[in-house]
């Protein structure tokens, strides 16, 4: 992977493919501004290499049209304020008064274009579109990893136009993600949570190929325990993949991967954050109850499993952590990640949650902002963002 600190940038216009898709509410304040801090490292070093830098971003889904809910006005300003230097905001992301915009920009300035989606060739990954993008500038910077999972023009199309080098962000998420898969840092300890094993089945899939402990948890740890046999009452689980959970068993045996599943779970007699609950072995689910969360045991069994490990990656609460009843396991599990000796990695909206929620944050050596596209890539398929940047030593494995 060729680094951008490799290339000379100074007076070069640069085009960079920012994640700015932070969420906002309804008059498009900004909630949370963490993309936006996450791509500070690579601008603030394009501009002091005194590049003209042009960052690019999609916000929402406009689906190719402009909507003034979905503007990166407010982006621009936020941006200004964290970078403490002006950032002028141009109202479209092609054409003339972006080349006008541009031309009058000298070295260490920074733009923010309009965003990308008002443009239905963004997401078609239009050659004409991405010309236009690609005309715009001399180098091509991809730091959008949240936005890797998409062959989109400002992602894909431009990449083959421009000489291309990943971001800081990507080059980071990239080298940190392929630890869990690739890395020679063992035992190397899954624990995978949350809602579905549909959502997840790739994951689990190449996990057990490339680790040695696979920790199951959440509700999607029902569909394993239906598999293997045990009474789990009214617990969500999906009927249609208990032969699929009974084939990643198999293949965990087959690959010599441990796979854990929980010990005692907590159960409610219905789902509400109120209900009645107690705790009780595995294969005492009582007729009609729901399991909401894994239990003491079943906690202390998988921290052993954490501390002992030199790779450790979480994605999915243990329970419904929403409801404070039902939250002890996926805290538990939280807390023993950050405490761990190991390099730790953290992905999935609900499990950041979690991270931030309880402070742990400084304990976790990486927390990757990719969402769809982290699990993509611990899936260990091709992200067009990466292929295009030639990151593609990093996924060979
Ligand atoms: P992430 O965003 O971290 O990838 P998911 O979105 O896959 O996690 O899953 C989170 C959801 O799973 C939470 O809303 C949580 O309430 C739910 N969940 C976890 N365990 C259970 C369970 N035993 N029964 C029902 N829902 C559960
Ligand atoms: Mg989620």
């Amino acid at each position: 992977m060729q680094s951008l600190r490799e290339v000379d940038v100074r007076d070069k216009r640069v085009l960079v493919r920012v994640d700015f898709n932070v969420p906002t509410d309804k008059k498009g304040n900004i909630i949370d501004d963490t993309r936006i801090r996450e791509s500070l490292p690579t601008l603030r070093y394009l501009i002091d290499q005194g590049a003209r830098v042009i960052a690019v971003s999609h916000l929402g889904r406009p689906k190719g049209k402009p909507v003034d809910e979905y503007r990166m006005d407010k982006v621009a300003e936020h941006l200004s304020h964290l970078l403490k230097k002006p950032v002028v905001k141009v109202d479209d992301c092609i054409g003339p008064k972006v080349k006008e915009a541009i031309e009058a920009m000298k070295p260490g300035d920074i733009i923010v274009l309009e965003n990308v989606r008002f443009h239905p060739g963004e997401e078609k990954n239009d050659p004409e579109f991405s010309r236009q993008l690609a005309e715009l500038a001399d180098i091509y910077v991809n730091d959008a990893f949240g936005a890797a999972h998409r062959a989109h023009a400002s992602i894909s199309g431009v990449a083959t136009l421009l000489p291309s080098v990943p971001g800081f962000l990507l080059e980071k998420e990239v080298t940190m993600l392929s630890k869990v898969i690739n890395g020679a840092e063992k035992p190397k300890v899954a624990i995978v949570g949350g809602a579905k094993v549909s959502d997840k089945l790739s994951l689990l899939k190449n996990l057990v190929k490339n680790i040695d402990v696979l920790i199951i948890g959440g509700a999607m740890a029902n569909t394993f325990l239906k598999a293997q046999g045990y009474n789990i009452g009214k617990s969500v689980f999906e009927e249609s993949l208990v032969g699929k959970a009974r084939e990643i068993i198999d293949y965990a045996r087959a690959c010599n991967t441990q796979l854990l599943l929980p010990v005692d779970v907590v159960v409610a007699d219905h789902f509400a954050e109120d209900a009645e609950h107690k705790t009780v072995p595995v294969d005492q689910v009582p007729e009609g109850w729901m399991i909401l969360d894994i239990g003491p045991e079943t906690v202390k069994k998988y921290q052993e499993y954490i501390d002992q490990a030199r790779t450790v990656f979480w994605n999915g609460p243990m329970g419904v952590y929403e409801f404070e009843a039902f939250s002890s396991g996926t805290n538990g599990v939280a807390r023993a990640v950050a405490s761990a000796a190991a390099i730790s990695v953290v992905g999935g909206g609900d499990s950041l949650a979690v991270v931030y929620n309880l402070g742990l944050q400084n304990g976790i050596t990486h927390i990757s902002t990719g969402g769809g596209a982290t699990l993509e890539f611990l899936e260990g398929k091709k992200l067009p963002g990466l292929e295009s940047c030639d990151c593609r030593q990093q996924l060979v494995g």
